[in-house]
């Protein structure tokens, strides 16, 4: 097979550069430049060719590593095989990985649009070694790349290497260095310091010092006039780093001491975006053809070009860049919410809505109709932007439709907010009322700046600045933890799951270590040489039992997780001989009633299919022992039909009784074909787990029954919206089940208990009672207009002429409404009207006070005033308008004296 290739610098190249065996990249002498699409295949047909396995992109939203949200490098995948945890099965590896820098560590979300080279979502292009090859390697390797098979002049490259850390007790790369100058001049290879050259993953793990690769892609002249060796590191948007290659050799621990790792590692990361900006001979990273016919779509749909000014500029790149993070997350299985990932993918979007808001004049939803774009554009390599298209669309509506609204109420609240300003003759904004718009109406700092601006007004940066440091502090002190270092008692131990067959088992403690969470408390980690606990994964919960030792000591296991590979086991305090041996034992009541939840989650998942479409696809899932959750897409209200049709086909198969017929040993490929369900943005290793009952067929890590007849029964409890095009259904298994119906049964005893109709039916008997009472309320509205009649008659004929004043004063025992009703019903009829009703209801006291218009004008007077000076003898207060107006307080006995102070009032 022949790719036909083009290449920027053709005319460097050698004529034909052998691949794998019956792969053949022939070089066409064009000076067409190459698209992403051949950049991409390139490089991965580069480390094939070295003897690469190449290997899928993991999903960019990690669902089990409880210190990362989401993927931000192309080693997290393989974090296990680094720490040790695991062995990879090739330890040459490559791959191009979907990656988001927009929290925790790497954040790179602030610079996003504003320069032309960092995004939040990006591809990594990324070869490993795990204990193979090493610096040498790894080194004449990315040169070959770059300047052989993609043609980078070698004038264009700057390389960096670290030049050591006293502090560290670190020494220059020298080894590094030695093996650049046998293909770089050595003026182009520059020292660079531990913040720039020393790769950590995190504050704990593997780390080491890299080399990173610089790009100058300057004109000629700007190049004769400042050298670039100057500008390598310096934020400059046309001398950016384009590789990074990392010499993993040390592992930070705890106490922030480095040790050596057991094996030397390489770990590579090159930015697919800015390579194909190098390589398309432009600019910026939007002008390649990764960004172009987003950029073009975004002018077509708001009528604002490309290129005319830079504030319209950040913001089309903006919104073209978070479009991408935004669909490629939901695809993911990652939806918008109030917290944790959801939440970070909100800020994005919301971010990308307040730059159309605000320089593109988009007050309407349109982002969503960008989604077509990107689908078309990057279907090919993502099926599932394909396959999700009109969820990703409809989502990214709603949220848009939904922040747009919070906008436009912050934006009232500002106005009155300058409007007050102006009134008090204030010029700056209370930093922490700016921040309180940002915090609780999710409205923006840069649109408060801006509108403020318009009116001549400012805001107060610092006060901002503090309340929001405050907040974080605050949230940072909430969710600190306190990692100690593994305490290993046994190096080779390797860790073996036997919880598919068995409950409990003799164990010896691997390793142990402490944690301190305010969340948690002071909680132990324990990792066992085997286990037969289900780590939390898949949605379905962890086991919970117990550690036994020899002398009968107990320690409770409180909750599993799985992390980086092992399976962990949380306990409150550690046993007391820590050497052994011990017998562990999970819950095995718990234990089968999840069991009995998660095989119904996959009956429900086949009914779903069956009775509402294959559309359906599971959008995430809860299995624990008292209940289930599950979610999928589907873009109308399940209905009450529908609803007892999905329980029956799940009941039906339970009776059926089904047995479980488990393949732990296939592959992914065959699995699929054989017509099992994989879940999208799900991690499957090389091996996956196959769970058949009847025709429901899934790829599952889960525990589950050994026949759908210990389901007992299956019983919906709740169907609900959780976004726009995404519905959960709750219910009950197993013993829950039989709680439910006796508790329902046990309701239903009383209800016919208090009904004692043996006659009816107590459905009958409370339709009965309801159509009584309706009847019974229209009679008391009647009898109290009727009352209010009597009433309005007699006080007309109370009323005295007081200075040519018709005044009326009178108590009352009648509601609040029916008072109001009397007042207007007089003043219909009256002139010269100064009419008072005290009135006193469940021991409080409201006064109302109704003037004719002519008194207003011609004697000054005003209702709400008047009620305000009168409310005093009810200690209470109240208002209105000069026409109309009541008094509220709780001395009804002061109700008199009011009356009397009225009258007072008017002679
Ligand atoms: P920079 O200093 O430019 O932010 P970095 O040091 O954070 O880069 P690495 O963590 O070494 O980058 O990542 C490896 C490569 O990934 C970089 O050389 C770069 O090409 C690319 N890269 C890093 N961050 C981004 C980003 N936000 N958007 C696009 N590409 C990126
Ligand atoms: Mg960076």
């Amino acid at each position: 097979m022949f790719l036909d290739l083009a290449f920027a610098k053709a005319e460097s190249l050698k004529n034909i550069i052998p691949l794998s065996k019956n792969k053949k990249i022939e070089l066409t002498a064009s000076v067409a430049r190459m698209k992403s699409k051949q950049i991409r295949q390139t490089f991965l047909d580069f480390f094939e060719n070295k003897k690469h396995q190449i290997v899928a992109s993991a999903p960019m939203v990690i669902k089990n590593d409880p210190t990362l949200m989401f993927t931000n490098a192309g080693m997290n995948q393989f974090k296990e095989y680094f720490l040790g945890n695991s062995d990879p099965k090739n330890n040459r590896v490559a791959d191009s990985q979907k990656c988001l820098r927009v929290s925790g560590k790497h954040n790179d979300l602030e610079e996003v649009g504003v320069d032309t080279y960092h995004h939040t979502m990006f591809e990594m292009l990324g070869n490993w070694s795990f204990g193979d090859y090493f610096k040498k390697e790894a080194i004449a390797w990315a040169w070959e790349l770059l300047t052989e098979v993609y043609g980078i002049d070698k004038d264009c490259l700057y390389v960096t290497i670290f030049e050591g850390d006293k502090s560290e007790n670190l020494n220059r790369d020298t080894e590094a260095y030695d093996y650049w100058k046998e293909l770089i001049a050595e003026d182009r290879i520059l020292n660079g310091n531990k913040a720039d050259n020393f790769w950590e993953m995190g504050a704990q793990g593997p780390c080491g010092p890299c080399s990173e690769i610089h790009v100058d892609i300057r004109s000629d002249e700007e190049k004769a006039k400042v050298d670039g060796a100057t500008l390598v590191n310096m934020d400059h948007p046309q001398v950016v780093e384009i590789w990074n290659l990392v010499f993993m050799q040390y592992n930070r621990m705890a106490d922030g001491n480095l040790k050596n790792l057991p094996a030397q590692h390489v770990d590579t990361g090159m930015g697919f975006e800015r390579l194909a900006m190098v390589l398309q001979n432009v600019q910026s990273n939007y002008d390649t053809d990764v960004f172009t016919p987003l950029i073009r779509e975004i002018e077509t749909i708001t009528g604002h070009s490309y290129g005319k000014t830079e504030q319209e500029d950040i913001a089309i790149r903006v919104i073209a860049d978070h479009l991408r993070a935004v669909s490629f997350s939901i695809a993911d299985g990652q939806l918008p919410s109030n917290n944790g990932a959801g939440y970070v993918i909100r800020m994005i979007l919301r971010r990308a809505i307040r730059y159309g808001f605000t320089y593109l004049g988009k007050k309407e939803p349109f982002i969503y109709q960008l989604v077509n774009t990107l689908s078309k554009q990057m279907g090919d390599a993502f099926p599932e932007l394909k396959s999700q298209k009109n969820l990703i669309l409809n989502v990214i509506k709603e949220e848009e439709a939904s922040f747009l609204r919070t906008l436009e109420n912050g934006l009232a609240l500002l106005d009155s907010m300058v409007a007050s300003m102006k009134n008090d003759g204030v010029t700056v904004l209370d930093g922490k009322k700016a921040f309180e718009l940002n915090d609780t109406y999710g409205f923006p700092k840069e649109l408060t700046r801006l509108i403020l601006s318009e009116h001549g007004l400012q805001m107060d940066e610092d006060g901002f600045a503090k309340a929001l440091k405050k907040q974080q502090e605050g949230s940072r002190k909430a969710s600190a933890t306190e990692t100690s270092d593994w305490t290993t008692l046994r190096e080779d131990d390797t860790q073996e799951f036997v919880g598919y067959d068995r409950l409990s088992g003799d164990v010896r403690i691997s390793k142990y270590r402490k944690v301190v969470s305010k969340k948690d408390g002071e909680l132990y980690q324990i990792v066992f040489n085997m286990t037969p606990f289900y780590g939390e994964s898949g949605g379905q919960t962890g086991d919970k039992g117990y550690i036994e030792s020899a002398s009968g000591d107990t320690v409770y296991i409180i909750d599993t997780k799985k992390e980086n590979g092992q399976t962990v086991h949380l306990t409150k305090n550690l046993p007391k001989e820590l050497d052994g041996p011990f017998k562990v034992t999970v819950d095995a009541h718990q234990r089968a009633r999840t069991a009995a939840n998660h095989t119904a989650t996959h009956l429900l998942h086949q009914a779903l299919r069956k009775i509402l479409g294959t559309h359906v696809e599971q959008k995430g899932s809860m299995v624990r022992s008292a209940s289930l959750r599950f979610d999928f897409s589907h873009f109308s209200k399940v209905t009450k039909e529908e609803l007892v049709e999905i329980e029956n086909f799940v009941n039906a198969r339970i009776r059926e009784q089904l047995p479980l017929e488990e393949n732990r040993n296939n592959t992914y490929d065959q699995a699929i074909a054989e017509g099992a369900i994989g879940l999208f943005g799900e991690k499957y290793g090389d091996v996956v787990r196959t769970i058949k009952f009847g025709e429901s067929q899934e790829l599952c890590g889960g525990t589950h029954v050994k026949n759908t007849a210990d389901i007992w029964h299956f019983k919906i409890t709740n169907e609900t919206a959780v976004a726009s095009g995404i519905r959960r259904i709750e219910a009950i298994t197993s013993d829950a089940v039989k709680d439910f119906f006796a508790e329902q049964s046990k309701s239903f005893e009383e209800i016919k208990e208090i009904l004692k109709n043996p006659t009816k039916s107590p459905a009958e008997s409370i339709a009965a009672l309801q159509e009584e009472n309706n009847a019974l309320k229209k009679e008391i509205e009647q009898l109290k207009k009727a009352k209010a009649g009597n009433l309005k008659g007699d006080l007309i004929d109370s009323t005295q002429l007081i200075n040519g004043v018709n005044f009326i004063s009178s108590k009352t025992d009648l509601d609040t409404k029916s008072v109001k009703e009397l007042a207007f019903d007089i003043e219909r009829d009256m002139e010269n009207l100064f009419l008072i009703i005290g009135a006193e209801n469940d021991g409080k006291a409201t006064l109302t006070v109704i003037l004719s218009k002519n008194l207003i004008e011609e004697k000054n007077l005003n209702a709400g005033s008047i009620v305000r000076e009168l409310g005093k003898h009810i200690q209470g207060g109240g208002g209105g308008q000069p026409h109309f107006a009541t008094a509220g307080g709780k001395n009804a006995a002061g109700i008199d004296a009011a009356l009397v102070a009225a009258e007072e009032m008017i002679k």
